[in-house]
């Protein structure tokens, strides 16, 4: 699908194609879109949770009366076939290497969704066609509060559009560099539901392996949203190599494998869940230094935690920054352990093990 064009765009003036292909083909999307905004069916609001028309509701919420009613009625039916036509587009909401995402409202259901344009000739030219099928095909069929849902995708000649859960609060990253770092019962919290969200993953045998405030966006009411699973099962992890040069989440079994088994190990994911712990607290990731010497440290696990970092929350971190895999605390510790159960609430946890443990 992806593979399909070889339609030649101008890379230098591709903003523009992308704002004058999606104004052509929503005629007035912009305005309505920008009028929408005004409406009480703004992100948040009862309208945007609606489920999008053939997309599988989600396992967090449960069917209002409306829509069971409507379920009832329109059972069985075909999965929907999307189209641009059927979405106005409103503002962008951030641009990553390879296409835009732009806030998008679905027509006749009013629901308020994140479309994300990625150009079929620079998926090319990227070489990252798999990696975006393989995307596709992981990311739309999770389904964790804690995981940014994919409701549906399609595509024209030049383009693949990813109708994606709107993330109303934006990049973990950007929190982070404001905050400069979290206090202890915002990152535990963090952390509880990144381990809630990593379990599902493994559970479902798929591992991220690219776990980073990068990639972990903010919902509407504060919580966190692990996004880009470019990366997650397959080929060894190499981006922040080649991308920004950046080695800091990347686990020793990855940089200097005894075994190319290691990269298909969900455990590291979990290295990389006591570097996030680090940084959310300390406001630095544990290893960062020149590449070659964040290779050595990571090599020997040589980080030192600050002394306002709270006794716990060293703890936890020591138990997940364990050069062996095996030895790595379990995710189902991190949830009960101590600095989790001090600053989070009971019930929410407890209701979330219910919830998800199958
Ligand atoms: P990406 O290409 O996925 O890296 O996305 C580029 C940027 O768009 C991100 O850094 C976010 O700022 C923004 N973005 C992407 N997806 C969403 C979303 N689902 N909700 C809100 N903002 C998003």
């Amino acid at each position: 699908m992806i593979s399909s064009s070889t339609a030649q765009l101008h890379g230098g003036s591709r903003p523009n194609h992308f704002k004058v292909a999606l104004q052509s083909q929503t005629s007035t999307a912009a305005s309505t879109a920008l009028a929408s905004q005004r409406k009480p069916n703004a992100p948040g609001s009862p309208l945007a949770r609606k489920p999008l028309p053939g997309s599988a509701p989600r396992a967090s919420e449960e069917p209002s009366e409306d829509e069971l009613a409507l379920t009832l009625v329109e059972q069985p039916r075909a999965p929907k076939q999307f189209h641009l036509g059927m979405f106005e587009i409103g503002r962008p909401l951030g641009k990553g290497k390879f296409g835009r995402v732009y806030l998008a409202r679905e027509r006749t259901s009013g629901f308020i969704c994140a479309l994300k344009v990625l150009h079929k000739n620079e998926l090319q030219h990227g070489g990252v066609e798999r990696q975006v099928r393989r995307e596709i095909e992981i990311q739309s069929n999770l389904r964790h509060p804690n995981i940014l849902q994919m409701f549906g995708h399609f595509h024209d000649s030049k383009r693949v559009f990813l109708i994606l859960e709107f993330a109303g609060k934006g990049e973990l990253y950007k929190h982070l560099r404001r905050e400069n770092r979290f206090p202890e019962w915002k990152a535990a919290q963090y952390i509880a539901q990144m381990a809630s969200a990593l379990r599902y993953l493994h559970r479902k045998h798929v591992i991220h392996r690219d776990i980073k405030p990068e990639n972990i966006l903010v919902g509407i009411h504060g919580e966190l949203k692990v996004s880009d699973f470019g990366w997650s099962v397959h080929a060894p992890n190499n981006r922040r190599k080649t991308m920004c040069g950046t080695l800091d989440y990347l686990p020793p079994e990855m940089i200097n494998p005894g075994s190319s088994e290691n990269y298909y190990n969900e455990k590291v994911d979990l290295w990389s869940l006591g570097v996030l712990t680090y940084e959310f607290l300390v406001g630095e990731a544990p290893f960062e230094d020149t590449p070659v010497m964040t290779q050595r440290r990571i090599r020997r696990a040589d980080m030192s935690i600050p002394s306002f970092v709270s006794p716990e929350a060293s703890d936890l971190i020591k138990k997940l920054l364990v050069l062996n895999p095996e030895k790595r605390i379990a995710l189902e510790q991190v949830q009960v352990h101590p600095w989790i159960l001090k600053h989070c609430v009971k019930g929410e946890r407890a209701a979330n093990r219910e919830k998800y443990s199958q």
